[in-house]
């Protein structure tokens, strides 16, 4: 069967002499991962649409639960190249691709999501201010995955506070900790970065131009953001392979 869609490369494997393994982010069917049959010559009928952050329309084929499919068509529609040839952003925007790559599964369409990315692409190659970009997506991200922190109470009593825990995925008050959880991995965060949180969380993305906080406040978000963001796929990558364990017993 034959997918038609608008695909952002999140990234490309070499496979082979010539060939390739490409993910996409979809805008129908999410993270597809396709087999590419020699892009890597020089003339290639995919020309340079698979180099990474190319959004293109594409197509690929294979049947339901295929595990690779085939790249059939990737027509570019903008190519981010200034993304790629600023090593700064490249970095940035790496970050953001791997995460998206550790917390999404495969062939599950977030349609939402995609639009984000290709908006905080953009933000992130034309504006000055793009670290709302980052900040936005990681959050969209974490709650579109359904990993999203809480920091508006503690996850047990609901009141206010200030240390996120990382194994809670939220801030729990000192008075709901039983003694074994005291040297829990967490983070202090100010009211401030708290409540940029909260707007960003809340808000839609046109809201997006009204947020200017401090340099130091972005800072201590992402920190927490990015703690939070590995904490949750290692402990999924664990998780996953106690249960392939498990199975093959
Ligand atoms: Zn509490």
């Amino acid at each position: 069967m034959l997918h038609r869609t608008e695909g952002i490369v999140l990234n490309s494997l070499p496979y082979g002499e010539a060939d390739a393994i490409v993910s996409f982010f979809t805008s129908d069917y999410g993270v597809v991962r396709v087999f590419a049959k020699g892009p890597r010559k020089t003339k290639s009928r995919f020309g340079s649409a698979l180099e990474p952050l190319t959004h293109s329309r594409m197509a690929f084929w294979g049947r339901e639960h295929t595990t690779l499919p085939r790249l059939t068509q990737a027509d570019i529609i903008y190519p981010h190249q200034k993304l790629r040839e600023e090593f700064g952003c490249f970095l940035r925007v790496s970050e953001i691709v791997e995460m998206t790559l550790g917390l999404l599964p495969e062939m599950a369409p977030h349609r939402e999501l995609f639009d984000i990315m290709l908006k905080a692409l953009r933000l992130i190659e034309t504006d000055r201010l793009a670290y709302r970009g980052y900040l936005f997506y990681k959050v969209k991200l974490l709650s579109l995955s359904g990993f999203l922190p809480r920091l508006s109470g503690c996850a047990r009593c609901g009141r206010s506070g200030s240390s996120f825990y990382f194994q809670d995925g939220s801030i729990v008050c000192r008075s709901c900790l039983d003694g074994n959880e005291v040297g829990n991995s967490r983070v202090e965060l100010s009211l401030g970065a708290i409540s940029v949180y909260e707007k960003i969380r809340l808000w839609r993305w046109e809201m997006l131009g009204r947020l200017v906080p401090s340099q130091r406040l972005v800072q201590e978000l992402e920190r927490m953001l990015n703690l939070h963001i590995r904490f949750t796929i290692d402990k999924d990558i664990k998780t996953n392979s106690f249960i392939i364990a498990h199975q093959r017993r």
